[in-house]
């Protein structure tokens, strides 16, 4: 029995987790899975209940399950509560309690979509890649400071940081299309030097996988000049940040972007976008990105790649269709609200 807990937050987060549960109802009839879920306080509805965002009950829901479902938090109603308080803190709290490492964020070009990006559809037409961005080290944690005017913030890294995600990314790489890009700016960074002296070391155990290495601006501009050379990509938690945003765009729309956070035993899954209050209550919010996140699950913590899939292709199908939420919506779109796409998709998920 795989346990979920499910948080489905602030704004539009219990409109889009509700969505992904009635294709996990679906997803469970058709391949017999046993997977349970329970639902808990985080972000700034807990705040209003317990004065927290993210209280004692709920972190004890989740060290009972076997992964967490997330929804969205924050609104501007707790925008001016002290940063301990407010429910972004929350998000960090998860994270580190986790000790979650590992953000993957899965980006696909569906050419349904292909009039919401900027870029001509050749370019993108078969883009599927997947970033992996390490989360607790680098820059963001390292000693920072100010002294009059000056500041500094130190990119530190040791060789298990670095050793458990690169390894994670040589496993997916080996599952995919055995192609690895590993970014750095090894030419100027002493911890990029490490970085890439141990991916060199760990790729002699993948002799399958092609690597490559590109410096971080090369990177950046490759992403948009040919994106289909990727695959699987790591790197770094501050170049990860920047490039899988950028690479975002690809997607069209912040409501077409799952992803998961691995780390220890307990993994945690959730879209890209925030809790849209501008949208929220209102049967607009594209719930894919956290349909998609559920996808990752079923992959990542069931082991269940197949209906992982058929969740994935079930989505592919709605678009493919041509019904679509607001956000994504064409001329030519059926457009449809949160609850129907949702029904939509749960229908089409098959063995
Ligand atoms: P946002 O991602 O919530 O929204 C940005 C824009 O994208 C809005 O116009 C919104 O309507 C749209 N959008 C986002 N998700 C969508 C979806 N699924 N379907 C259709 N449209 C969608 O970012 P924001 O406006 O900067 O932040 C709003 C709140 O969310 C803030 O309180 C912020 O702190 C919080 N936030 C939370 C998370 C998280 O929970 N992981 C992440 C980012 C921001």
């Amino acid at each position: 029995m795989t346990k979920i807990a499910v948080l489905p937050g602030d704004g539009i987060g219990p409109e889009i987790t509700e969505a992904a549960l009635m294709v996990l109802d679906k997803a469970k009839e058709v391949f017999g899975l046993e997977i349970e879920t329970q639902k808990g306080l985080f972000g700034g509805c807990a705040y209003e209940t317990y004065g927290t965002p993210f209280p004692e009950e709920t972190w004890q829901l989740v060290q009972e399950s076997n992964a967490v479902l997330l929804g969205a938090v924050g609104g501007p109603q707790w925008d001016n509560l002290p940063r301990n308080l407010r429910p972004e803190s929350a998000l960090l709290g998860i994270r580190k309690k986790l000790g979650l490492y590992c953000n993957i964020r899965p980006v696909k070009f569906y050419s349904i979509l292909a009039d919401k990006v900027v870029w001509k559809p050749e370019i993108l037409e078969g883009v599927d890649l997947v970033i992996l961005r390490e989360l607790t080290g680098g820059a963001y944690f390292g000693k920072k400071g100010r002294e009059g005017d000056s500041a500094y913030d130190t990119m530190e890294y040791n060789r298990e940081e670095i050793e458990r995600i690169v390894r994670d990314a040589f496993e997916m790489a080996q599952g995919r299309k055995k192609v690895l890009h590993s970014i750095d700016k090894a030419n100027v960074l002493e911890t990029s030097g490490l970085w890439r002296e141990i991916v060199i070391e760990m790729s002699k155990d993948y002799p399958e996988v092609r690597l490559e290495h590109l410096y971080v601006d090369n990177a950046a501009i490759q992403l948009v000049i040919n994106p289909k050379q990727f695959d699987v990509i790591v790197t770094e938690n501050l170049f990860g940040d920047i490039l899988s945003d950028q690479a975002a765009a690809i997607a069209g729309s912040l409501g077409m972007l799952p992803s998961a956070s691995l780390g220890g035993e307990i993994n945690l899954y959730e879209p890209a976008h925030g809790s849209a209050p501008d949208i929220a209550g209102q049967d607009k919010a594209n719930p894919l990105a956290t349909i998609l996140s559920l996808a990752m699950l079923l992959r990542h913590t069931c082991k269940h790649e197949q209906a992982a899939q058929a969740v994935e292709k079930a989505v592919e199908q709605v678009l493919e269709e041509g019904y679509a939420t607001g956000d994504i919506a064409g001329a030519n779109s059926k457009r449809v609200g949160t609850k129907e796409m949702a029904k939509l998709v749960s229908e089409c998920v098959s063995g």
